[in-house]
């Protein structure tokens, strides 16, 4: 703020200050020093509010402290006793400063804004009352040691002509420094504000500029007849009936000058012996109860407009954000639905619409499966009570589940992943939310990169086999050349070939077992578990004797027989025993346990080894491909083992984990189901659904 502006401000408040001060000495009553009204107080809060940032703010309390002490001494004070008011005027709008930015700190923020909610009115109330009180503490008192003279009755009007001072002027003061900074702010000049001010006014629509007239001279007339009443009957509460009109339905800035315009007539009215409360005898209590009409009129007026507007402002708020969730919900690529317990649907964007082939069924009911033409990935279609939604609405806890959906408007089909969450409504109904995302060039692409990877392993093992084949021959020609003088060193290179062309063949055996076991299909049948490892452990023996190295020791438990596939099965066992006998230090001889137990159709399969186990924080990474953790430790390998170990176990419908066998070394545990009877098979379901 600049100095000119600050000087400008001050001498306009203080001029403002000066008429409150004469008028309100021009209210005292009869018989005492005590004015009635008290404007002053108002204004000065609202003068020093508006200059609480102004760089000559003491000037304001000089010109405030000048104009009290001339008003004062020139009504009859003496010197000490407008002296008093000094100080009491400036506690009181130091308190009322402090209190509001405590009560209300966001006031100041953003400009000069009005009341957002009664919350907003209450601390402006709060700030008027407490200030009020300190200054009824320091003016009274004082009075009564300086002149001995002390009325409580006196003291009690001081509160409550104060506090409507200062909530009536505080409220019309805020809100018209809101509306001067709005239209400063498009304005610019007073000129064209006031220009804009009747653009407002022309753009009012007819009725509601008609009603706001007709509520002004309907309060009018009420207030001044009700006012110009000299009877004993007690009708000013009727009175209230124009401001409950202002504040239902017109804006809050005209609320807050209708409560001034109506206070000021009541408190007019009263000072001149006219109205309903001028029949009350005592002066003292006149005024009081003149001041609590203002008050309680005043409060009523603003707690219904500013509840009011902050009910629009939520309800605006509201719409704003349904709107964006809204956009938010349509524009999103995933399918979203969700369905109540009576199959209905209750929200559903047009994605969701949009996956299903645009299948939707009339009436916004969910239809069979048949309708939509939901399959599972082997083409069986997919019963009425399994699709997503009804199993989310039976309680049932629902993972990602790819689904086909082949229908006359998605001929060539189209992969989807559903997943469903069950929601509890507060009338404890269920329903379904549905979430559907489309997968069908991911799976196409991953699979295509699947059978890519299957060729290309499987042409890369002719030239492999012909470096080595063609690697042994030369071996063989350079062996019967004894003494060339290149031998040694051709023997040593080929020999390097040959063990480079071994790592490759090992490499491309991986890739491979990698793609059947990701794309074969898994044919389960009962399968003795302990012929298989037993095969596994011999033709691990027979390697070990063949290659010179100390025989294995396995202790194998009782195996029952198991639902799988037979070469899956194998591969798995093969790869786990493998390991436990490769990862062995040098010098300990690999002794295995392989032991199981069934549990809940599930066997539960158990190889523990003494080898050199596995190091911390890395018994679930082991399982990703290329993932070894000896990488420095000279086992030879390719990281691909476990990864084909957990495929084998989880398109069986199991689960395999690593863990620290407690006498050393590791242990490996994976979960097949367990083998049918002939009487289990009757009802269940067909041994493609494992995938
Ligand atoms: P690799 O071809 O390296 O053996 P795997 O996928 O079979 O690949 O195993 C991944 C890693 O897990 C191995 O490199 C090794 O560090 C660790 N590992 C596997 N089995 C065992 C075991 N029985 N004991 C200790 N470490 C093991």
């Amino acid at each position: 703020m600049t100095y000119r502006r600050s000087l400008a401000r001050t001498g306009l408040f203080a001029a403002a200050y000066l008429a409150a001060t004469v008028t309100g000495r021009l209210t005292v009553l009869p018989g005492s020093d005590m004015s009635m009204v008290w404007p002053a107080a108002g204004v000065g809060v609202v003068w020093f509010c508006a200059q609480r940032k102004a760089p000559l703010r003491w000037l304001d309390v000089a010109a405030l402290a000048v104009i009290t002490m001339v008003v004062n001494m020139a009504t009859g004070a003496t010197a000490a006793v407008a002296a008093l008011f000094v100080v009491t005027n400036l506690v009181q709008i130091g308190t009322f400063l402090a209190l509001i930015d405590r009560w209300w700190p966001t006031l100041w923020t953003a400009g000069p804004r009005p009341m957002r909610g009664p919350r907003d009115l209450w601390a402006l109330l709060g700030a008027a009352f407490g200030a009020t009180v300190a200054g009824a503490v320091i003016g009274p008192t004082s009075i009564w040691l300086l002149t001995g003279r002390h009325s409580w009755p006196a003291t009690v009007v001081w509160l409550a002509r104060n506090t409507a001072s200062i909530l009536l002027i505080g409220s019309a003061g805020l809100y018209a420094a809101h509306l001067l900074a709005r239209y400063r702010a498009r304005h610019g000049t007073l000129r064209s504000w006031w220009r804009g001010c009747r653009a407002t006014l022309a753009a009012t629509p007819r009725r509601r500029a008609a009603e706001y007239s007709a509520l002004t001279v309907c309060s009018l007339a009420a207030y001044l007849t009700g006012f110009s009443y000299t009877g004993s009957l007690p009708i000013a509460f009727t009175l209230i009936a124009v401001t409950v009109w202002a504040a239902t339905r017109l804006a809050t800035p005209f609320v807050v000058a209708h409560d001034l315009l109506v206070g000021l007539i009541a408190i007019g009215f009263t000072l001149y012996g006219s109205g309903p409360f001028a029949t009350i005898a005592d002066f003292t209590t006149r005024a009081f109860v003149a001041q609590l009409f203002v008050v309680i009129v005043a409060v009523v007026g603003m707690a219904l407009a500013t509840g009011r507007d902050e009910r629009t402002a939520l309800i605006a708020e509201l719409a704003a954000e349904k709107d964006l969730l809204r956009a938010i919900f349509d524009s999103t690529a995933d399918g979203l639905a969700v369905i109540d317990a009576d199959n209905r649907v209750v929200l559903r964007n047009p994605a969701a619409v949009r996956l299903l082939g645009g299948f939707t069924k009339p009436g916004d009911k969910v239809a069979g499966s048949a309708h939509y033409g939901v399959f599972d990935l082997d083409g069986s279609p997919v019963p009425d009570d399994r699709m997503v939604h009804a199993r989310a609405l039976a309680g049932e806890d629902v993972p990602p589940t790819d689904l086909l959906i082949r229908n006359p408007a998605v001929p060539e089909g189209r992969i989807i992943t559903a997943r469903a969450a069950t929601l509890v409504g507060q009338d404890g109904r269920r329903s379904a939310v549905v979430l559907i995302h489309d997968v069908t060039a991911e799976r196409r692409q991953r699979d295509e990169l699947a059978s890519f990877a299957g060729v290309v392993a499987h042409d890369l093992l002719n030239p492999v086999t012909a470096v080595q084949g063609f690697a042994e021959i030369a071996a063989e020609s350079v062996a019967r050349m004894p003494g060339h003088p290149a031998a040694a060193e051709a023997e040593d290179a080929l020999l390097r070939v040959s063990r480079a062309a071994d790592r490759m063949r090992s490499l491309i055996d991986g890739l491979l077992a990698n793609t059947t076991a990701r794309d074969a299909t898994v044919a389960a049948v009962p399968v003795d578990l302990g012929a298989i490892v037993s095969e596994v452990t011999v033709a691990r023996l027979d390697a070990a004797i063949g290659a010179g190295q100390p025989a294995p020791r396995f202790t194998v438990g009782d195996l029952p027989p198991v639902q799988a596939d037979p070469v899956l099965l194998r591969q798995l066992l093969d790869n786990l025993i493998g390991n436990a006998v490769k990862y062995t230090a040098k010098d300990v001889i690999p002794a295995l346990t392989v032991t199981a137990t069934v549990c809940d159709g599930l066997v539960r399969v158990c190889v523990a080894d003494n080898g050199i186990g596995i190091p911390a924080g890395q018994h679930d990474e082991i399982f990703g491909d290329f993932h070894r953790a000896h990488r420095t430790a000279g086992y030879a390998g390719t990281g691909l083992g476990l990864g084909i170990c957990k495929r084998i176990v989880e398109r069986h419908g199991g689960t395999i984990t690593a863990s620290d066998n407690p006498g050393g070394g590791s242990r490996f545990v994976f979960t097949v189901p367990a083998a049918q009877t002939a009487q289990d098979r009757e009802p269940a379901p067909d041994s493609a659904q494992l995938r």
